[in-house]
């Protein structure tokens, strides 16, 4: 079945074609953080669909060309160092590094390339397009020394959010980098320097300056892909006025259609509301990994939801939901590579139910489907192999099934390494069973336990597996 996504701008199910003659390359690009705090749960839900999706590119044969910018030069970084009293690029600096911690943690699939707003080629190349914005009369500066987009010169302006420009009341100019459909207005492309950016800013053809957030992505996504792309992603709150006015700034330019699908993954409520610091419902994944959750579990709660769906993040789901799916999937393996070991061969592959796990994620990403089959072939398979009736090569065929879906998923058990003093107290226990002494025996099982790992006797000897992180 061919992938089909559902494109923001026509609001329809399309089937995906890449813009690449050959159908063999995929120009994808993602808004990426604003480097002034660690990212919270609801960009992370983002960046999973977007791993999700270049995972499912990938798994499709396509080769994906990937661009995330790093925004270090906004409002908000520049408020933050202010506050700080350091230099911007000292103040964004940790937080950079934290993202790419935090993409780790998570198992998300690195981009090619992360350029930075800051980068001097980048800067450049904005200048150049607001230059270029400027002599074709799309943008002008204005009495505050700030350029400004020209939205009355562009009329598609407000058709990937759906808005009809008649409809509402123009609001003149809007300096911030966010603002509502309400008052809808020039946005600033570039910034004139004032006293709130102290050292930030660079020369331009417009004095001294910084750019407008909406530009960087522009030039990023242009400067490295090209000027059409085939896939732009990002956060529903990204469409208007960000996405809005990158699809401006870029066709305004080059006359074509800048981008061929648009992408945009739902909010993320925490306990039923809109996650907020005042509610005290606001997570980072480092306050989540400090309650004792794994980066498995939070990339599981946060995968499991359609992408085009709200999702409704709670500590209780995770601790109950993702720790007990995940703890089935674990079982399942480990029941699975031991059945395996005895078959001489594989049965060939695939079994058509098992295809149907494929064919929910190229339907738009249906990964709740997805997993729903998962789940029913682990259900069926246990039950197969609890009547004996599971022969060791559809065991193994199973695995080799399992290998090609996690490609997808990246949901394999966590690999830890035993350490040395579990080892010695298992060798210990061994002893002790052999001679006899039971009670030594459980005595050590909970010295083991008492360390995080537990013990289970089987008929090739003692396995030690982590315990869950307690919640
Ligand atoms: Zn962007």
């Amino acid at each position: 079945m061919p992938l089909r996504f559902t494109n923001t701008l026509t609001r329809q199910l399309e089937e995906f074609r890449p813009l690449d003659p050959t159908g063999k390359t995929v120009k994808l690009y993602t808004c990426g953080p604003t480097v002034y705090n660690y990212a919270h749960i609801g960009n992370l839900r983002a960046y999973i669909f977007e791993d999700l999706l270049q995972r499912q590119l990938e798994a499709s044969g396509y080769a994906v060309e990937r661009v995330m910018n790093l925004t270090d030069v906004d409002d908000k970084t520049i408020r933050g160092s202010r506050e700080a009293h350091v230099a911007l690029g000292e103040f964004t600096a940790p937080f950079k590094k934290a993202f790419f911690e935090d993409l780790d943690t998570l198992r998300i699939r690195r981009a090619q390339s992360y350029p930075a707003a800051t980068d001097a080629a980048q800067i450049a190349r904005m200048i150049d397009m607001i230059a270029q914005l400027v002599a074709r009369g799309h943008a002008y500066q204005a009495e505050d020394k700030s350029v400004y987009f020209r939205i009355a010169s562009f009329p598609n302006y407000g058709r990937l959010a759906h808005l009809n420009l008649d409809e509402l009341r123009p609001s003149g100019r809007v300096r911030s980098d966010d603002y509502e459909k309400e008052n809808i207005g020039d946005f600033a492309l570039w910034k004139a320097w004032d006293e709130a950016d102290g050292a930030v800013g660079w020369d331009s053809p417009w004095g001294r300056g910084r750019p407008g957030w909406h530009i960087e992505c522009s030039a990023m996504a242009t400067g490295l892909l090209g000027e059409q792309i085939d896939i732009h992603c990002g956060g529903v709150d990204n469409i208007f006025p960000h996405h809005e006015a990158e699809i401006a700034q870029t066709e305004a330019i080059t006359g074509k259609p800048f981008v061929r699908l648009w992408m945009h993954c739902a909010h993320l409520m925490v306990d039923g509301q809109k996650m907020s610091k005042s509610l005290g419902n606001f997570y980072t994944l480092r306050d989540i990994l400090a309650k004792g959750f794994t980066g498995r579990e939070v990339r599981y709660a946060l995968l499991r939801v359609n992408y085009s769906l709200p999702l409704n993040f709670t500590l209780e789901g995770l601790a109950t939901d993702a720790r007990e799916s995940l703890r089935r999937i674990d079982e399942w393996l480990a029941r699975l590579n031991d059945h395996a070991r005895t078959a001489t061969a594989s049965e060939p592959h695939p079994l058509a139910e098992q295809r149907r796990f494929e064919e929910a994620l190229d339907d738009d990403l249906n990964i709740s489907g997805a997993l729903g089959e998962l789940f029913k072939i682990i259900r069926e398979s246990n039950a197969a192999l609890d009547a004996g009736a599971l022969a060791p090569a559809h065991a193994r065929r199973l695995l080799a099934w399992w290998a090609r879906i996690n490609a997808v998923l990246a949901l394999e058990p966590e690999t830890v390494a035993l350490p040395t003093e579990v080892q010695q107290l298992l060798e210990q226990r061994a002893a002790a069973r052999a001679a006899k002494r039971w009670a030594d025996g459980d005595a050590l099982r909970d010295a083991i336990a008492a360390l995080g790992w537990t013990v289970k006797d089987t008929k090739d000897g003692q396995k030690a597996t982590r315990l869950a992180a307690a919640g």
